[in-house]
C-alpha cells in the first residue's frame, strides 16, 4: 500500500495532464496476448510481410548511405510522391514545398496538428466511438472534446446532434474515415454536412485518412472514400493525415504526413521539428517507392482484406456476436450482450485468458466507459491461418 503522503509527493512531480489518461489499452492488450500466448486480434498491425519491393527500397536506401537527418518536414522524394498520389486520388494540387509535413506516423501527425492549432479551452468535435489516441491528444493539446455519437448498429450520425456540438468556441473537428473502430465510411452527404458547419463556424477539419485504401463495398455498389478537403470551401480549412502504416503493412516504420494550406503547415512544421526533428530518412525513401506502386497493388490489398473480413465476420456470426459488417478499415466493433458478462473488460480478460484471443475492450473507444461496456473490437489485419485459428477458438464459446 502506498503511503498517501508519498502518493501526493510523487504526483506533484508529475504533470497534471499525464494524470488525466491511462496507458493505451490497445497496446496493453498486445502485451496480454503475449503473456497468455493468445491470438492477437487487439492491436491493429498486420502479422504478414510488407511488399518485397518496399522492403528492398529501405535496404537500398541504407546501403546508399541515406542515414542522416532528412529535411525536417520530409525528404523531397516522398513529398513529391505524396503530391502525385494525392493528386491522382482527389484532383487537388498540393505544393510539396509549403503544404506537406512528413511525421513519425499518423500518431505524431495528429498530436502535432492539435498542438499547432489549439489553445487551452478551444473545443474540438470528436465522433464517438473514437480511436483511443484522440482522448490523450485532446488532453495534451488542452482541447475540450465535444463528442458526437455514431450510433450502433449502423454507426449513424445524427445531424441535429452534430449541429449542437458546434459553437463559437469550436476550433476543429476530427474525422476518421474509413473509421477505427467501427468500419464506417462517411458518406459524401455526411461529409458535406460537416463541411457546412466548418464553414459556418470557421472550424478546421482534421481528417485521419490512414485507412483510405482499405475499403470494401459490393461489386454492384462500389464504395468510394471521399476526402473532406475536396468539398467546396474545405481546401484551406482541412488538415489531411495519412501514412504508410496501413497501406503498405509497415506499422513499425512510423512514417506519416499532414497536408494543409501553407500557414497551417508552417505551424505544424514548427511543432514537428521540435517534437521529433523528422521521420526515419531511409524509410522515407522507401515510402517514395511504395507510393508509386500501381493501382493493382491497392486492388489486391482491398481484396485480401475483404477475404479476411468475411472469414472473421462469419466466425463472429456463428458464435453469437452482434455487429455490422465494416465498409472499410480492418476492425469489427462487436456487441457482446449475448454472453452475459458484466462488462467489456471482464469479457476481454476471459477471452485472452481462457479462449486464447486478445481483443480491445469497447470502453477504450468511449469517453464514458459505460457506453462501451457491451462491446469489444476485433482487428482482422491478420493472415487467413491466424483468423482460421481464431475461428476454431471461438467454438469454445458456443
Ligand atoms: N491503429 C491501430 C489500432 O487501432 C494501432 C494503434 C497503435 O498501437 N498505434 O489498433
Amino acid at each position: 500500500m502506498i503511503d498517501p503522503l508519498e502518493r501526493v509527493a510523487k504526483h506533484r512531480r508529475l504533470s497534471e495532464k499525464v494524470e488525466c489518461f491511462t496507458e493505451s489499452v490497445i497496446r496493453e492488450m498486445t502485451r496480454k496476448a503475449m503473456i497468455n500466448n493468445a491470438i492477437n486480434l487487439s492491436q491493429g498491425f498486420p502479422d504478414f510481410a510488407a511488399p518485397e519491393v518496399v522492403k528492398q527500397a529501405a535496404v537500398d536506401a541504407i546501403n546508399t548511405d541515406i542515414n542522416q537527418y532528412a529535411i525536417t518536414w520530409g525528404a523531397k522524394s516522398i513529398r513529391d510522391a505524396i503530391v502525385t498520389k494525392f493528386g491522382e486520388q482527389t484532383g487537388l494540387q498540393i505544393d510539396s514545398e509549403r503544404e506537406l509535413t512528413v511525421t513519425c506516423g499518423a500518431t505524431e501527425a495528429m498530436i502535432a496538428t492539435l498542438l499547432a492549432l489549439v489553445n487551452p479551452g478551444d473545443e474540438v468535435v470528436v465522433f464517438e466511438p473514437f480511436y483511443e489516441n484522440y482522448g490523450p491528444d485532446s488532453v495534451l493539446s488542452g482541447a475540450t472534446p465535444r463528442y458526437v455519437s455514431l450510433e450502433p448498429p449502423n454507426w449513424t450520425m445524427d445531424i441535429s446532434e452534430l449541429e449542437a456540438a458546434f459553437n463559437d468556441n469550436t476550433k476543429a473537428v476530427i474525422i476518421n474515415t474509413p473509421n477505427n473502430p467501427t468500419g464506417k465510411v462517411f458518406s459524401l452527404s455526411e461529409l458535406k454536412e460537416i463541411a457546412r458547419l466548418c464553414r459556418q463556424y470557421d472550424v478546421i477539419a482534421i481528417t485521419d485518412e490512414i485507412y483510405d485504401q482499405i475499403i470494401y463495398g459490393e461489386p454492384d455498389a462500389p464504395l468510394v472514400h471521399h476526402s473532406l478537403m475536396t468539398i467546396d470551401g474545405m481546401r484551406d480549412r482541412t488538415v489531411v493525415i495519412n501514412g504508410m502504416s496501413k497501406s503498405y503493412s509497415v506499422t513499425g516504420w512510423r512514417v506519416g504526413w499532414t497536408i494543409a494550406e501553407p500557414a497551417i503547415t508552417e505551424a505544424i512544421r514548427k511543432v514537428h521539428d521540435f517534437l521529433t526533428v523528422g521521420a526515419a530518412a531511409p524509410l522515407q525513401e522507401a515510402g517514395a517507392i511504395a507510393l508509386s506502386l500501381p493501382d493493382s497493388y491497392y486492388q489486391e490489398l482491398a481484396d485480401d482484406y475483404r477475404a479476411r473480413r468475411d472469414l472473421l465476420c462469419q466466425a463472429l456470426d456463428d458464435t453469437g456476436f452482434g455487429f455490422t459488417v465494416p465498409d472499410g478499415a480492418y476492425y469489427v466493433m462487436a456487441d457482446i450482450s449475448a454472453f452475459g458478462y458484466p462488462n467489456d473488460v471482464a469479457f476481454a480478460d476471459f477471452l485472452v485468458e481462457e479462449i486464447g484471443i486478445a481483443v480491445v475492450p469497447g470502453s477504450s473507444f468511449y469517453s464514458e466507459a459505460e457506453r462501451g461496456s457491451q462491446q469489444v473490437r476485433f482487428a482482422f489485419c491478420k493472415r487467413m491461418e491466424t483468423l482460421e485459428a481464431a475461428a476454431s477458438c471461438f467454438a469454445k464459446l458456443t
